[in-house]
């Protein structure tokens, strides 16, 4: 079981188990006397039991985060923190609460601190995607990065299989780009294998014994270093997609990611070998795109995105979306492709070994992408 510390530029990490008792202290790191708690209305028991923790420290709670950062939630939350005089943030829950919080301190200037339970990221970013008008706007800043983030593996236990699962896959896509990404380092290459490697590791441990609090461990482990990966570096195809999916045809976060992943990375494994064997090691199978498909089905996740609302009709539309203006990914994108690459996605059709081939010891990648990055915010 992994328990640690660690500083990354503004941001505080600590890791654990039981480690909710923590959070007075951390806050009092930030200044924070008087924290509104935020959540869904689905934890709002989690951010209850967050505020007993935090006793006098807590000035009350918002429990009504929704998915992609709704402003007019935001502007009740915005509300809610001024009549309580609240002097900082603590969201606890998955991406869509870290998103309201980073919305709240982007506006405040509030100290953030976030509990995640879910293996999103979004907490150790500095990116917040916000929906008005029924559109989702992407922006980065260093006001959005939250201060201080406890990760505590205990809190994870009560994650439904599918969120597991579907969470655990969200969290590969941020590795798996970033073994491609043009602006990648030894050290992200590193925490992509190790993370990926984490994250599959801790979904087979957990299949087999659901009460394995070290498989636990893993998925928060894997997904920390994954949420690392979006922030250091660019993403590409796949990312743009599941943008796409999400904030135009309101498809779910995690389960799009874990269908549309296996065909992105198909469409991609041509241009990037040595990232698709880095992957296929770390994931413990023959051949990436194909292996993690079989793997999302083995585990009971989602396969077809025609199962999440998409329908064959939505296609052209979403293609020229997703290729309406150029971002970096190591295979060029065409709109051809993409309509190709969505009708299998929407059909769950079965992916075919790419004929990559796992290297002893899985060297990480040493192919360059070759496309300008632009718009890199935008794909995350
Ligand atoms: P989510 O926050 O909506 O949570 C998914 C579900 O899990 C919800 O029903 C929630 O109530 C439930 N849940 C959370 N913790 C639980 C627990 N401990 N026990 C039981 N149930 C629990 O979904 P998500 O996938 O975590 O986040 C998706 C959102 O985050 C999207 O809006 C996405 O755009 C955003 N996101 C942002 C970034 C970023 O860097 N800005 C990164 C990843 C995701």
């Amino acid at each position: 079981m992994h328990s640690f510390e660690h500083d990354t530029g503004a941001s505080r990490t600590v890791f654990g188990t039981g480690t909710l008792s923590r959070v007075p202290a951390e806050l009092g790191r930030l200044g924070g006397r008087r924290a509104l708690v935020l959540s869904t209305p689905g934890q709002r028991g989690l951010a209850q039991q967050v505020a007993a923790v935090l006793g006098d420290a807590a000035a009350g709670i918002f429990d009504g985060a929704a998915p992609h950062t709704p402003v007019e939630v935001t502007d009740v939350a915005l509300a809610r923190a001024g009549v309580l005089d609240a002097d900082s943030l603590v969201s606890v829950g998955g991406g869509s609460t870290t998103g309201l919080g980073k919305a709240l301190a982007a506006r405040t200037g509030l100290p953030h601190l976030v509990v995640p339970t879910t293996y999103a990221g979004s907490e150790v970013t500095s990116l917040l995607g916000e929906t008005a008008d029924g559109e989702k706007v992407t922006r980065t800043g260093p006001e959005i990065l939250p201060q201080v983030v406890v990760y505590d593996v205990a809190l994870t236990t009560t994650l439904p299989w599918l969120v597991t699962v579907t969470s655990a896959v969200n969290a590969m896509a941020h590795t798996v780009e970033a073994l491609y990404a043009p602006d990648r380092t030894a050290e992200t290459d590193a925490m992509a294998v190790d993370g990926l490697g984490a994250l599959a590791a801790g979904l087979r441990s957990l299949r087999r014994d659901p009460d394995d609090l070290d498989a636990r461990g893993e998925l928060l482990y894997g997904a920390w270093l994954a949420g690392r990966c979006l922030e250091a570096v660019g993403m590409g195809l796949h990312h743009k997609l599941c943008h796409t999916l999400g904030g135009s045809f309101g498809l779910p976060h995690a389960p799009t990611h874990t269908v549309v992943l296996p065909h992105a990375m198909a469409y991609n494994a041509p241009a990037a070998p040595e990232a698709m064997r880095a992957a296929a090691a770390a994931l413990e199978v023959d051949d990436a795109p194909s292996g993690l498909q079989a793997l999302v089905a083995e585990l009971g996740g989602p396969v077809r995105l025609d199962a999440l609302g998409f329908t064959l009709g939505d296609v052209p539309r979403a293609a020229d979306l997703a290729t309406a203006r150029p971002y970096p990914n190591p295979r060029l994108v065409e709109r051809d492709g993409i309509v190709a690459l969505l009708t299998h996605a929407t059909q769950g059709t079965t992916i075919q070994p790419t004929g990559t081939r796992v290297d002893a010891g899985g060297a990480v990648p040493a192919d360059l992408a070759t496309q300008p990055p632009h718009q890199i915010e935008e794909n995350r």
